[in-house]
């Protein structure tokens, strides 16, 4: 790849993380390589390539589902004089927004400028094809030997051009071990709040990021220490802020260790289960808070998590096929605390029992729920259908207290009874039935 680029006779730089990681010895997520050839020309020389991106124009090259993102050289902060060729658009040109935040950026220049607009010092080495050797303008190898995030140039100015810049050094913070240079961490404070002026979608991609690339819990605590938790997660921040040793912080940092967990044996994570535990606490708080004033259990839920989700997603834009899931998956956990009838065994059949079984773990986990309540739904899937039933008859003799009412319970001939469960008034309670 990097071959082809200089066989046509273009510079190839392999840049940013991978240059970063190898120095460090880890193994480096994806490769990204910078480049004098046009985004128009390396889409010549690749058949395999995309160009994607407005803000920043860049060239996916595809190899099976390795995709190398490559970049052309970006000019450093003050545009060439010359710079005018036909077909570099005068729509490509780098514009600011009021808050000095860059909206664009697609003034083409050389490796000496684009060095400049790299955002940490430990992220602008350059590894030259050519003859192998690491071209470093901004002492960024040694601050990878002493461990160190330093923003290049001035970073009130950097953080400003692109807020999302703090989030990356949580990230990288998080990821690597490093520390704060403390002129990079000074401004972050008085900054933070121009999160709120980046695009909702970008802070999803960066959130999955954060929190799905195996150093979630970490990245969960330099946020928290760099104060940008509340600009992200507003309403987990909230929670946390509220109670921080409580149940629901233990069941985020507990799921988010999980899933770093899950990320380092190369076992599948999603944005579902990821926001669900983010966003478990300040929900379970207002559906609480519903069932006191006699919202039902079940609309409480919903109601809840609609809510803390459509706040949410105004700031970090959560797509639907994550969102909707997600609903299903909360609204379902009451369901397990209740073994009380066969709407209880049809549970194992429903399409989100998986995850909606491994979040209820978590809550066990967590002290939420008891221990005992977990086990069972464990055992109960490893008994032949035949005889859960005779699980849930058991389950009546042993803890009538949980299932509601001894009376109410299968008649321990195998079967439930047929007939619909009745609460007593103001029992709240799964009934669906409106209450007073
Ligand atoms: P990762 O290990 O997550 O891939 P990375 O450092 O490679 O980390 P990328 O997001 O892949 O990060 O970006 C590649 C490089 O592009 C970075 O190392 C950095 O030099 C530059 N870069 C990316 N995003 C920004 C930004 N917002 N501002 C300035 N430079 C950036
Ligand atoms: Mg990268």
């Amino acid at each position: 790849m990097l071959y082809r680029l200089k066989d046509a006779g273009y510079q190839a730089f392999l840049v940013g993380g991978s240059v970063r990681d190898l120095l460090l010895g880890i193994r480096p997520k994806d490769f990204d390589v910078a480049t004098d050839a046009l985004p128009e020309e390396v889409r010549r020389l690749f058949r395999n390539c995309r160009l994607i991106g407005r803000r920043f124009r860049l060239a996916h090259v595809h190899y099976g589902d390795e995709i190398i993102e490559v970049a052309t050289f970006r000019a450093a902060a003050a545009p060439p004089e010359v710079d005018d060729e036909d077909h570099r658009e005068i729509d490509d040109a780098r514009v600011h927004d009021d808050s000095g935040r860059i909206l664009r950026d697609n003034v083409y220049g050389s490796i000496e400028g684009d060095v400049w607009r790299r955002d940490f010092t430990c992220n602008a080495l350059y590894y030259n094809i050519a003859d192998f050797s690491v071209w470093d303008y901004v002492d960024g190898a040694a601050d990878v030997h002493a461990r160190v995030m330093r923003l290049i140039g001035d970073p009130e100015t950097r953080y400003r051009e692109d807020p999302v810049r703090m989030l990356r050094a949580a990230r990288f913070a998080a990821k690597l071990g490093f520390t704060m240079h403390p002129e990079t961490r000074a401004p972050m404070d008085e900054l933070a709040s121009l999160l709120g002026g980046v695009p909702a979608a970008r802070l999803f991609d960066e959130s999955t990021k954060l929190f799905l690339g195996g150093h979630g819990l970490a990245s969960l605590e330099s946020l928290i220490d760099f104060g940008l938790l509340a600009h992200l997660l507003p309403d987990t921040a909230d929670e946390l802020a509220r109670d921080p040793s409580g149940p629901a912080a233990k069941l985020l940092r507990l799921g988010l260790a999980g899933t770093d967990a899950r990320v380092a044996s190369d076992r599948g994570v999603t944005p579902t289960f990821l926001f669900a535990v983010l966003l478990f606490g300040p929900i379970q708080r207002l559906a609480l808070a519903k069932i006191a004033n006699g919202t039902p259990e079940s609309h409480a839920w919903s109601d809840a998590t609609d809510e803390v989700l459509s706040t949410q997603v105004r700031r970090v834009a959560i797509p639907k096929r994550f969102t909707l899931p997600l609903r299903e998956l909360l609204v379902l956990q009451p369901r397990f605390e209740r073994r009380d009838g066969r709407r209880s065994l049809a549970l194992l059949q429903h399409p989100r029992f998986r995850a909606a079984y491994d979040f209820m773990l978590l809550r066990a986990e967590a002290g939420m729920i008891p221990a005992e309540v977990a086990t069972w739904w464990t055992e109960i899937q490893t008994v032949p259908a035949e005889e859960r039933h005779e699980r849930l008859a058991q389950l009546a003799q042993v803890a009538p207290a949980e299932g509601g009412e001894p009376g109410d319970t299968p008649d321990g001939a195998g079967r439930p009874r047929r007939r619909r469960r009745r609460r007593r008034p103001g029992g709240g309670g799964g009934s669906d039935a409106p209450s007073a």
